[in-house]
């Protein structure tokens, strides 16, 4: 199995070669094709399984066949549970995001660091990686406009549950439009991660790996 016969583009296979991967790992070659079909996916995945690359890559796809996105208004959210996780999905996304024939601007925000040099750099990002707090602070400040977000991923999940943040993360459902699609990676499944699953995920493809 290659890269290719999931459905990514030649723009994506040559970025995936530059990247110096040779071959998706089996979370990849699940996940690829459904998140391609737009699918919502809820993908049982530790850290080292390759599962960044697996969301990243259709969605890369996808902001790739439209223009940049002009002012504020993100449309694609990557929801994470620390400052180290977000700025590891943003370094696989440059990793790939470089070799494209248009790069698709992303970045990271987290708290612990000042706001105002985040919220200078957020015109036109397309893929945006963040914490919970730190998003609400920014959305709060119309830094970003998170009403025409197409795509959320959260990732790692029961952490993001397990430091307190479902308050925020609820917070952050009720802003988005009901239309997207919602990609959910988590390392465990316990009662709290099957209750969001089941309130976020529609006829979700399962992949546990
Ligand atoms: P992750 O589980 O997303 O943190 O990825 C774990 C590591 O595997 C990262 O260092 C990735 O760069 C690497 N990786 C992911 N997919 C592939 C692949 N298909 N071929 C080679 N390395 C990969």
């Amino acid at each position: 199995m290659n890269f290719s016969e999931l459905g990514l583009s030649p723009a994506l296979t040559d970025s995936i070669t530059r990247a110096n991967y040779e071959n998706p790992y089996p979370i990849q070659v699940e996940a690829i094709p459904a998140i391609l079909q737009q699918r919502d996916l809820l993908g049982l995945a530790p850290t080292g399984s390759g599962k960044t690359a697996a969301y990243i890559l259709p969605i890369l796809q996808r902001l790739l066949a439209k223009d940049a996105p002009r002012e504020r208004y993100v449309p694609v959210l990557v929801i994470v549970p620390t400052r180290e996780l977000a700025m590891q999905v943003a370094e696989v996304t440059e990793n790939f995001s470089r070799f494209l024939p248009r790069k698709i601007k992303s970045m990271a925000v987290f708290g612990g660091v000042s706001i105002n040099p985040q919220m200078m750099r957020l015109h036109g990002v397309e893929l945006l990686i963040a914490t919970p707090g730190r998003l609400i602070d920014l959305v709060g400040r119309r830094a970003v406009g998170v009403s025409r977000i197409h795509t959320l991923v959260l990732d790692e999940a029961d952490k993001v549950l397990n430091m307190g943040f479902r308050e925020e993360l609820e917070h952050i459902l009720e802003l988005l439009p009901a239309k997207r699609q919602n990609i959910l990676f988590s390392a465990t499944m316990d009662e709290e991660v099957e209750k969001l699953t089941q309130n976020l995920l529609h006829d979700p493809v399962s992949i546990r790996v």
